[in-house]
């Protein structure tokens, strides 16, 4: 059965529109590993944080849900049925990022689109993981579709969510940027609608991990994040203003 928690119940306006934060992983997918003194520390745990975090600043302008409200095990398919069911706006994956290259940090924001960047391909097989074979097969030739119809709003959303961060993160905490980037990730094709994925920062550097476990951090971080996707559905409202 399909858990879905509407965060804050509030008469929404009918300019509102409906948000989809996606916390990646979750239950038996752990997704990247880092440690923190002796604490080990899960990105599933760090997404569902953040995740909340986010929808806690847009819910009150917005109708906001989670794909999930606590720690369970949710397939990319699952994730994306959810956003047909409540006929989401846009989708919002949250990640942290990891790398075998200990120094490797800064935050990165994805949108779905093809490209041929090696380094993009790496992250991407992570992401992707719980697929294989026929799925994938058939996830690619998905994708593709997609691809063509969503690409120019997802740009834009992730555009206008980067360039807070960048704005807010980079100067503040003299984070690395590493750009918005095309990216195949499935989960973003699955949901059929303008659909950004966000790699947090890196949760294999152990600076950055302490960075990025802060609540003060964390809290600036979703402060961005949430002015990002508002400046973006002002500027669908004015493209497409309501029927109403
Ligand atoms: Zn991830």
């Amino acid at each position: 059965m399909l858990k879905i928690l509407l965060l804050f119940f509030i008469p929404f306006q009918l300019s509102a529109y409906t948000i989809l934060l996606d916390p990646g992983h979750g239950g038996e997918d752990l997704g990247a590993q880092g440690v923190l003194g002796k604490e080990k520390i899960s990105e599933k745990d760090l997404a569902l944080e953040l995740a909340k975090k986010i929808a806690s600043k847009i819910s009150k302008k917005h109708r906001v849900y989670l794909t999930r409200t606590y720690d369970k095990t949710l397939a990319l398919e699952k994730r994306a049925d959810i956003a047909e069911k409540l006929s989401a706006d846009i989708f919002v994956s949250i990640h942290v990022n990891a790398s075998t290259r200990k120094g490797a940090h800064g935050f990165e924001t994805y949108y779905l689109d093809h490209h041929k960047d090696a380094a993009v391909k790496k992250i991407e097989s992570i992401e992707n993981r719980n697929l294989k074979g026929e799925e994938l097969v058939v996830h690619q030739i998905l994708t593709d579709l997609i691809v063509d119809r969503t690409t120019k709003s997802s740009r834009l959303l992730g555009q206008a969510i980067h360039k807070k961060l960048q704005r807010g993160i980079k100067r503040k905490y003299n984070m690395k940027d590493r750009g918005l980037k095309p990216g195949l990730f499935y989960v973003l094709a699955l949901t059929k609608r303008p659909a950004v994925l966000l790699e947090i920062g890196f949760i294999s550097n152990a600076k950055e991990l302490k960075r990025i476990k802060s609540s003060k951090f964390q809290d600036h971080y979703a402060d961005n994040v949430a002015k990002g996707i508002m400046a973006y559905l002002k500027v669908l409202k004015k493209e497409k203003p309501p029927l109403f």
